[in-house]
C-alpha cells in the first residue's frame, strides 16, 4: 500500500513513518498520512517540532532513570518524598500508573525492560547497576519490586531479590491479588491461587493489618513478614474442598 505507485512518494513516505510506529496498522497510517496532509501548515509544524523536542531534551535522570526533562528529574529532588524507599518498575510508564493510583510516596526506579534472555535481555541491559549503586550511596530502608506478574517479570523480580538481599534491605513485592470489582468464580486459577497464597489478616476497621507488599526471601519467594499471619507457604485448598 505505502509503496503503490499512485501516492506521491513523499505521501507515502510519511504513511510507511506512522506504520512503523506501535499499535498503528496500514489503514491507520494512510488516515494519520492525509490528516497532516489536509490539516494547516501550522498544525504540521507543531507536530514536527513536538517529535524533535522529544528527542533533543527528554533525557534519562541519571538518578532514577526516568524519563526527564531536568536532570535530576523531579521527584528525585523532591524532599517532601520518602527517600529511603525505592519503587523499581520496569518501565516509565509504570511510574504514571503508580502515581495516578496515589498512595506511594518514596522514590523510583526504572529498569528499562524486563529480563529476557530469548530477546537478549540479561541484567546488564537492564539499569542494575545503577540501583546498586544507589543503595550505595544513599540510606535506604526498603525496595518494592513493582515488576510485571508476567514470566519475565518474575524473573526480574527474582534476580533483584538475590541481588539485593546481602545489602541489607528490605524487599517487598507488590502483593499479586484479585482484580477489585472482579468476581471470585471468574478469576484464573493463577491468580486465585496466588491470591489466596498471599491473603492478608484484617483489624476490627476491616483494613488490612499488613501493607499491600510482601516481603521476598533471598529463593524470591514470600516470607511471613513480623507478626503478620500470611500463609506464605499454605497450598491453596483444592477444587470442590
Ligand atoms: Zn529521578
Amino acid at each position: 500500500m505505502a509503496g503503490a505507485p499512485v501516492t506521491a512518494a513523499p505521501l507515502a513516505r510519511l504513511i510507511e513513518a506512522f506504520h512503523r510506529l506501535p499499535g498503528i496498522g496500514p489503514k491507520s497510517a494512510q488516515r494519520l498520512a492525509y490528516h497532516v496532509l489536509r490539516a494547516p501548515r501550522d498544525e504540521a509544524e507543531a507536530l514536527a517540532a513536538a517529535l524533535l523536542e522529544v528527542k533533543d531534551r527528554i533525557q534519562l535522570c541519571s538518578v532514577c532513570q526516568n524519563v526527564t526533562e531536568r536532570d535530576p528529574c523531579l521527584v528525585c529532588t523532591d524532599d517532601s518524598r520518602d527517600a529511603t524507599t525505592i519503587c523499581v518498575v520496569e518501565e516509565p510508564l509504570d511510574i504514571l500508573a503508580i502515581e495516578k493510583a496515589g498512595g506511594y510516596n518514596g522514590r523510583y526506579h526504572v529498569l528499562h525492560g524486563a529480563l529476557s534472555p530469548m530477546d537478549g535481555l540479561g541484567p546488564d541491559q537492564l539499569k542494575i547497576r545503577e540501583l546498586l549503586h544507589r543503595l550505595q550511596a544513599a540510606d535506604i530502608v526498603e525496595v518494592i519490586l513493582a515488576t510485571n506478574p508476567n514470566l519475565e517479570g518474575e524473573a526480574t523480580s527474582s534476580y533483584l531479590a538475590r541481588v539485593l538481599q546481602p545489602l541489607g534491605v528490605r524487599v517487598t513485592r507488590l502483593a499479586h491479588g484479585l482484580p477489585v470489582g472482579a468476581d471470585v468464580e471468574y478469576a484464573d486459577a493463577r491468580t486465585l491461587s496466588r491470591a489466596l497464597r498471599h491473603r492478608v489478616t484484617i483489624g476490627p476497621d476491616g483494613d488490612a493489618i499488613v501493607a499491600g507488599s510482601v516481603t521476598i526471601g533471598p529463593d524470591g519467594d514470600a516470607i511471613v513478614p513480623d507478626g503478620a499471619t500470611i500463609g506464605a507457604n499454605d497450598d491453596p485448598p483444592a477444587p470442590g474442598a
